[in-house]
């Protein structure tokens, strides 16, 4: 894996720096990346990937080089090529654009947010409206609503499910986007439930396992922490999210897409530093040449840095990641363990869900 270089002005580094578990990608986006690369090993360049593949440019720059063709809409895909569909899922319109084009598609659908696109098709198919809470706009609640376009009313926070009208208040579901803010969600879920009493809803909780145990890491992170900081890019809505439980819990926060975004002044006066990265933020972006960012084993003297070196650090050198702390098998691994040997851990959190291997069928 490459390593991003970006060197920052001079700035005091904190002296402990605490690092959030599970943090970086998930097992949907880290399948999805997997499938473009297994498809270019298979099928060789160009092979069109339709929009990001996940929310985050370095990842996609870097396929670019490899030879993916990222576009915006099927009808810049050469007739017959082969094309594959991001992490976020599509609406089932896409699909028959791609058929009328004759191509041949790789769906890297995430198998959670497949999951919604059932929930909503069986609701739908039963005659139930279905209020989805979720961000406009946003590819994934784009596909969602496309699977039962004349029944999905979207709700984007409490006043808007206080306000969102149903021909048949007995009739009503609610289904969630995967990358919500877990206690915002229960907050809407709330309103709708004193709304329509009989609502019915998931079997499961639609926000999935990679959101939550991010979340609720961060949440720990931030009762030892004065500034925590948030790798992701912009339109990464679960990197979003963490800055905002991070603000939630009293804790100064700021997203990052890389270590040239870090402002020397965030660090004055902090003791303790958390860094956490989204779904779709891969370990390397975590990493920069130089000088490492190096946490200490007990409050060490204030000292200079140069460079925001490698946010993932051991106790002895330069980042390596506790086994199982990111990756499709990602499982709980204690946030800052090595510093607290025998004593609960931080960030603790139940495993991420495995997903299916990936395969380069067509
Ligand atoms: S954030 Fe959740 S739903 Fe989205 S790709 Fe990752 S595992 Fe799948």
């Amino acid at each position: 894996m490459e390593a991003m270089t970006h060197v920052i002005p001079d700035f005091e580094a904190p002296p402990r720096v605490l690092l959030a578990a599970p943090r970086g990608y998930c097992a949907g986006v880290d399948r999805a990346v997997e499938i473009v690369e297994v498809a270019l090993r298979t099928y060789g360049p160009p092979v069109y990937v339709r929009r990001q593949i996940v929310h985050n440019l370095h990842v996609v720059r870097r396929l670019e080089r490899e030879g993916a063709v990222f576009v915006g809409e099927l009808d810049e895909v050469p007739k017959g090529a082969t094309v594959v569909f991001s992490a976020h899922g599509v609406a089932p319109e896409v699909h028959a654009q791609a058929r009328a084009r004759d191509l041949k598609v790789i769906d890297a659908t995430c198998p959670l947010v497949t999951k919604v696109h059932q929930e909503a098709r069986k609701f739908a198919a039963k005659g139930y409206d279905i209020v989805l809470v979720g961000h406009e706009g946003h590819e994934e609640v784009v596909g969602t609503m496309g699977q039962a376009p004349r029944a999905v009313h979207l709700v984007g926070d409490a006043d808007q499910a206080a306000r969102v009208e149903v021909p048949d208040p007995e009739r009503v579901a609610y289904l969630t986007q995967t990358t919500l803010s877990v206690d915002e969600t229960a907050g809407v879920v709330d309103t709708l439930r004193q709304r329509f009493p009989v609502l019915a809803g998931p079997r499961s909780d639609d926000i999935c396992y990679a959101t939550q145990n991010r979340q609720t890491a961060v949440k720990a992170l931030a009762a030892e922490c004065e500034l925590i900081l948030v790798i992701g890019a912009e339109n990464s809505s679960n990197s979003k999210r963490l800055v905002e439980v991070a603000r939630d819990q009293g804790c100064a926060s700021h997203l990052i897409s890389e270590a040239a975004a870090v402002d020397p002044a965030w660090f004055d006066g902090v003791g303790t530093v958390g860094i956490t990265s989204g779904a779709s933020a891969p370990e390397w972006l975590g990493r920069a040449r130089g000088r490492p960012l190096r946490p200490a084993r007990r409050p060490a003297p204030r000292r200079r840095g140069r460079t925001l070196g490698v946010l993932v650090a051991t106790p002895t050198g330069p980042a390596r990641l506790a086994p199982g702390s990111h990756g499709p098998h990602a499982a709980a691994t204690p946030a800052v363990a090595w510093r607290r040997r025998g004593r609960p851990s931080l960030g603790a959190t139940r495993p991420d869900r495995t997903l299916p291997a990936v395969g380069a069928a067509g």
